[in-house]
């Protein structure tokens, strides 16, 4: 029997999905609401592809270029309109201009996260801006292999994801792939259940849900829910789901060792946010947001060159934007109380989970996070 790798190190990349070549393997959601792969024995030829694709099985030091850039898109709306400094929209743009497709997480009608395909640039806005939750790859893999045949294609994703496009398609010169810095992903099982609360406490249907809404800044964002028939903004300090996150409970179990921290970069280009941008380089600040720009490949190199005439840049040092972003070479800390949690998250509602679960010491660190928006 094949059994492909311990649970609790699957980020669930689809990649063994999308290789098998009888269609053996389907990806399967568990009680915790994240899927993972189930291989039918009836189909199965014990053929190893499946074992000899999967990233963490075959996990290797990739040799990066590493060069480090803070940088913004010199379009203040892009930015506004973005999580960070907006330098994936540049990307984007770029790749659309030369007849390629952008692959990125978008919320479908239901509020489920989804990797999608954008052709246009019109299209591109529901790609935009974080969304803190897993998003679904489904079968999106096998129809990148269709399209770099013919085109060029952009795939942006968490470092998991890129690790498992890269495994899948080995080599070409028309896959382009941007990864993120990545604090972990939180369960859409929680996701889905903080919407439906949100949604019965406002008597409406909720459309839209932004987790990064810069109407109060880039540094200050807060959460918008957009209903049917009205907006509501609610600070990320008071947000039950967000402080959940922040809690490390709700993560997906392989984020709590995870193999594709910086020195094992599987994407031409990694981005984040450059929180400490006011220590290193005050004279780059603005209040729309600043993006940690890393260049990890020659590929990435020639993509930066082609976008940097409408970015604001320098190249900075790589331990800066260590300092004020941790998540950038470490893992989340298992929390001892994950699975009971998990337990109790079907009869529980949001409020009193957050109670119980919510790290106690956040009051603490929304304190110190706001002392660090003025020094
Ligand atoms: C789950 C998660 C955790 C993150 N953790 C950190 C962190 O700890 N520190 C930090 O500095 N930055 C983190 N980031 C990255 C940061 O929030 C921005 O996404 C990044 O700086 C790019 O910003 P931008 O303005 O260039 O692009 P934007 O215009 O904001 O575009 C963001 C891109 O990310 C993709 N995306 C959004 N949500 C997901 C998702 N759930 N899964 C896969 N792809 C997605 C979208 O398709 C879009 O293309 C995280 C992002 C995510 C999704
Ligand atoms: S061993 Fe081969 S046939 Fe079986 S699940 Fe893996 S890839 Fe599919
Ligand atoms: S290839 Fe990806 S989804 Fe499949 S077992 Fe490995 S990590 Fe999990
Ligand atoms: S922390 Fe690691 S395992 Fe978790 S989503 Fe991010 S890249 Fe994947």
């Amino acid at each position: 029997m094949v059994e492909i790798l311990e649970k609790n190190k699957c980020t669930g990349c689809t990649a063994c999905m999308n290789i098998c070549p009888k269609g053996a393997i389907e990806m399967v959601e568990d009680n915790e609401g994240f899927k993972y792969p189930l291989i039918n024995q009836d189909k199965c030829i014990d053929c190893g592809l499946c074992k000899r694709t999967c990233p963490i099985l075959n996990t290797k030091r990739n040799e990066s270029i590493n060069k480090c850039y803070v940088g913004y898109n010199n379009d203040s709306n892009e930015r506004l309109n973005a999580s960070s400094g907006s330098v994936f929209s540049l990307v984007a743009n770029y790749v659309l201009d030369n007849n390629g497709i952008v692959i990125g997480a978008a919320f479908d009608d239901n509020n489920h996260l989804k990797h999608v395909a954008v052709e246009k640039k019109e299209d591109l806005d529901p790609l935009r801006k974080s969304k803190y939750l897993q998003s679904d790859l489904d079968h999106i893999f096998t129809y990148i292999k269709e399209q770099i045949k013919s085109r060029k294609v952009l795939f942006i994703g968490t470092p998991c994801q890129v690790a498992g496009i890269k495994s899948f398609i080995k080599k070409s010169d028309n896959l382009i792939t941007i990864d993120l810095f990545c604090y972990g992903v939180p369960s859409p099982k929680l996701f889905e259940k903080y919407i439906k609360e949100l949604e019965e406490k406002n008597n409406d249907k909720l459309v839209n849900y932004d987790f990064r809404d810069k109407s109060t800044g880039w540094k200050k964002h807060s959460n918008r829910a957009k209903f049917e028939n009205k907006e509501i903004v609610i600070s990320r300090y008071k947000n039950k789901y967000m402080k959940l996150f922040l809690s490390d409970i709700a993560l997906r179990k392989s984020c709590y060792n995870c193999n594709f921290k910086l020195g094992n970069k599987y994407s031409d280009i990694t981005l984040g946010d450059f929180w400490c941008v006011k220590k290193h380089y005050p004279e780059m600040y603005n209040k729309e947001g600043v993006s940690a720009i890393i260049i990890n490949t020659d590929e990435g190199k020639v993509i930066f060159d082609n976008i940097k005439n409408y970015m604001t840049y320098k190249t900075c040092n790589i331990k800066e934007t260590i300092s004020g972003n941790q998540s950038l070479i470490k893992s989340a800390t298992l929390p001892q109380k994950r699975e009971l949690f998990f337990k109790e998250l079907e009869t529980t509602n949001i409020n009193a989970l957050e109670k119980k679960y919510r790290k106690k010491h956040l009051i603490v660190r929304k304190i110190k996070s706001k002392l660090k928006m003025f020094f």
